[in-house]
């Protein structure tokens, strides 16, 4: 009895001793971009084809990211995410996955990718220990893929998506942005085309990222027309999220063939329950995807800052975090009175989505 009083007060110390923020949300997710460089241009992501890049010294070193995703485990993060930019244009990548991947306690290492350079690379990254990927793909057209994209080759990603199938790299998502009167009439190729072949369906609400992609409310297709849209030729059943604080709600065929997520990001916000930080290609660490500055980490690692102060000037960060820009978003649309532009946001290629 004793004994299980005295666990049981233990584990109470781990559980009171967890790294909140100020809405009570544990640090369980982290987004590192390894890079703000990209060789598409998203219409919804990236339009511009000139952009001020990060000057290359700026941006960390693999070291200097493995030194801090261990300090960002020890505060208790359990997942991190390789994105960017184009993660993939960062040359040796898997030097950095291997690193990572024999992080002690850090349960789950990914990597979202537009998928042009896989079909190269796919092999060296799951050697070095990588197991998931999120491919984007908004629409099986190879016209309309090269105009969203402004320079993609459709075939060279399906390409890499089978070759990390073949990889035996499992689950794979497929990620698209849906946008209305772009890419609303692929939804159902998408989802045939992932219940084919074995893809997991991920569809993401158009979102106001960053300053450069117009977004309008008109361009949104909510999660709502895009589940009646599925469900009236494949049926299915809510499933949840994953961890009950994953960004997409999943649901299940009702035949048993597949899986498709949703993140609505706008219509259904899920601020309260998110657990995740990001960490710029130049060392920034940003609290919420539409943050308008980030907090420099990279002074610190090259200041000479021991561990234990780069770790507690994170946990200072988490602490005082208060955002909830989709839940205000979605108060402000509701009363009309959102605008876009009222906030200068870092723009997504620099943050990583
Ligand atoms: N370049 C990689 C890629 O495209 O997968 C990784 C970085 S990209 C910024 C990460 C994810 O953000 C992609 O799945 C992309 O579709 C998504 N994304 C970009 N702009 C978006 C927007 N305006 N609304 C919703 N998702 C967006
Ligand atoms: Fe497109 Fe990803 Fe590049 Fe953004 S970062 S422009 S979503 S490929
Ligand atoms: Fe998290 Fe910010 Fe997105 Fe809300 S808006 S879910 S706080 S990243």
């Amino acid at each position: 009895m004793e004994a299980s009083l005295l666990r049981l007060r233990r584990l109470l110390c781990i559980v009171m001793a967890m790294l909140r923020d100020g809405y009570n949300r544990l640090i369980k997710d982290v987004r590192i971009s390894v890079t703000d460089r990209c060789n598409f241009r998203c219409t919804y992501c990236m339009p511009s084809d000139e952009y001020e890049w990060i000057d290359k010294k700026e941006i960390l070193r693999f070291e200097e990211i493995t030194r801090l995703a261990k300090i960002f485990v020890q505060l208790g993060v359990e997942k991190i995410r390789l994105t960017g930019g184009e993660p993939l244009v960062r040359r040796n990548l898997e030097l950095l996955v291997a690193e990572l991947a024999r992080i002690p306690g850090l349960e789950d290492l990914c990597l979202t990718t537009n998928g042009s350079l896989l079909s190269e690379k796919i092999e060296g990254l799951e050697k070095a220990g990588l197991r998931r990927i999120n491919v984007s793909i908004d629409t099986l057209n190879p016209e309309k893929f090269e105009r969203i994209t402004k320079r993609g080759d459709l075939d060279k990603v399906l390409e890499g998506l089978f070759a990390a199938k073949s990889c035996g790299l499992g689950p794979i998502k497929i990620n698209a942005v849906i946008e209305r009167g772009v890419n609303d009439d692929d939804i159902l190729d998408l989802v045939e085309f992932s219940r084919e072949n074995g893809f997991s369906m991920r569809f993401i609400e158009y979102m106001d990222v960053g300053n450069t992609n117009s977004w309008t409310s008109e361009k949104l297709v909510s999660k709502k027309e895009i589940l009646e849209k599925i469900r009236a030729r494949f049926p299915l059943r809510e499933v949840g999220r994953e961890n009950g604080s994953a960004p997409a709600v999943d649901y299940e065929f009702i035949d048993g063939r597949g899986e498709v997520g949703i993140v609505a990001s706008v219509t259904e916000p899920f601020c309260a329950t998110c657990n995740r930080a990001r960490l710029t290609a130049d060392g920034k660490l940003v609290t919420c995807l539409f943050s308008s500055v980030g907090h420099d980490l990279k002074a610190l690692l090259r200041g000479g800052s021991t561990d234990q102060e780069i770790s507690e000037f994170v946990a200072g960060i988490w602490k005082q975090r208060k955002d909830r820009y989709s839940a205000e978003r979605l108060e402000a649309l509701q009363s009309s009175t959102y605008d876009p532009k009222q906030r200068k946001k870092i723009e997504m290629i620099t943050l990583g989505g």
